[in-house]
């Protein structure tokens, strides 16, 4: 492989920086971007002062843990309250260039001169040269318009396709010599499949060979599927459209999601707000630093993750995520940690002598108890050591031991009580 140079690995300098300067770099950002917002946007000087807390008080990003976290629901009601934008713009609306609209509706304000997502695109390979189909709508959403922007920041050609229409899009990619697909790792599934139907072979007829995929997570199983039957190079990217665009983003070592330098990203415990540590599972809450004019502080996403800080053999310095786990209302705190539902049914079910399972957790002598129940397909098996083989399991994944494990009579489990069952009364 030849050499590449530094401009042809990395978008810009942030993502090399060293871990002391992009503290710096954040901390600064933070203190000045509050600061701007605190002046002129009405929401975020009442965020502040009713937690007692003044501009000058946020120097850092640990700072920010005396400011509330503000979801989704806190924003739909901020801005019913206050049409358009709820307080939260911090400019004036004759200067707000374009506006997007996400389910709610919740209205967001974006100018073009950002580059939001382009920096994912690099890292995950499109350059001038390159033909990409853009599958994202256009139509109120962001999505459509962001990327094209993102692909052309990377010199690449966009083909406008939009939803939908699985037959075109396939016929588009034949005619037009796709190189590379943006869209949902599902909607590229289908076209594939489609393709096949038409009688293509995908490898031949098709020259498409990079796809950068957001919208939702990609299974691992799918992903060999396109990398290793389609030739397809896959990389995600984590967005959220509130606060504004790309969060993390994936390098071609793909083990993680490298955070980005335009957010403070924090993974914080849903129910305090307090930041956590590497490996511990959180909800990830953003600020964002590209647009000083739209004041959203600490938003809450609702989606559960980790982060690691180990070297990335790419050379990008920032911290990665480690991939959505679930949402914050499907996760439990048992002895400080987060359980989440979907963690717990991986390590469980992947024990094909499982029939059905319920993890109750309860608390004895001020300790909280997890004790899990199994109905079994076959009775016969060896019960200590599938229990030690669960638990082991149970333990890679969730990051804490089952205290118990009891083999319950078949049709004990209902249907729905499947899952984790929170049986702690806190009185
Ligand atoms: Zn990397």
């Amino acid at each position: 492989m030849a050499v590449k140079s530094r401009r042809d690995e990395y978008f810009d300098e942030l993502e090399i920086m060293q871990p002391e300067a992009r503290a710096a770099y954040l901390d600064k950002k933070l203190a000045e971007t509050v600061a701007h917002a605190y002046e002129r946007a009405p929401a975020v000087k009442n965020l502040l002062d009713k937690a007692g807390v003044a501009p000058a008080d946020i120097q850092s990003v640990k700072d920010l843990e005396k400011l509330p976290v503000t979801r989704k629901t806190d924003l739909l009601e901020m801005q019913k309250a206050g049409l358009p934008f709820g307080g939260v713009l911090a400019a004036r609306p004759e200067n707000v260039e374009r506006v997007f609209i996400s389910p709610g509706p919740i209205y967001e304000i974006q100018p073009s001169s950002v580059k939001w997502f382009a920096k994912s695109f690099w890292a995950a390979g499109f350059r001038k040269g390159d033909v990409v189909i853009n599958t994202f709508t256009y139509h109120m959403s962001p999505a459509g318009i962001l990327f094209h922007e993102a692909i052309r920041d990377c010199g690449a050609t966009v083909v406008v396709a939009g939803t939908g229409n699985t037959d075109l899009q396939v016929q588009i990619m034949k005619d037009l010599k796709v190189t590379g697909f943006v869209g949902t790792p599902s909607f590229l599934n289908t076209v594939i499949r489609r393709a096949e139907e038409m009688g293509l072979d995908v490898k031949k007829d098709l020259s498409v060979n990079r796809a950068w995929f957001t919208g939702e997570m990609l299974p691992p199983s799918l992903r060999k599927t396109f990398e290793e039957d389609y030739g397809i190079d896959t990389y995600q990217a984590y967005a959220v459209t509130e606060p504004g665009g790309a969060i993390a983003y994936e390098c071609r070592h793909k083990s993680g999601m490298h955070l980005m330098d335009e957010y403070v990203t924090e993974i914080v415990d849903p129910g305090t707000g307090k930041q956590l540590g590497p490996g511990e599972v959180g909800e990830i809450v953003t600020t964002q630093l590209l647009n000083k004019n739209w004041g959203l502080i600490r938003f809450g996403t609702g989606d559960l993750s980790s982060y690691v800080t180990d070297t990335c053999p790419c050379g990008r310095t920032a911290y990665r995520i480690t991939g959505i786990v679930g949402r914050a209302g499907d996760a439990v705190k048992v002895r400080g940690m987060f359980i989440v539902a979907r963690q717990a049914e991986q390590a469980i079910t992947g024990f094909r002598e499982v029939a059905k399972y319920q993890l109750v957790v309860g608390r004895r002598q001020h300790r909280d108890e997890m004790t899990l129940k199994l109905e079994l397909k076959d009775d016969s098996v060896d019960k200590s050591r599938l229990s030690l083989d669960i638990n082991n399991k149970f333990q890679d994944i969730c990051r804490i031991k089952i205290d118990r494990i009891e083999f319950v009579a078949p049709g004990s489990i209902g249907e729905k009580q499947q899952g984790i069952k929170d049986e702690r009364k806190w009185e």
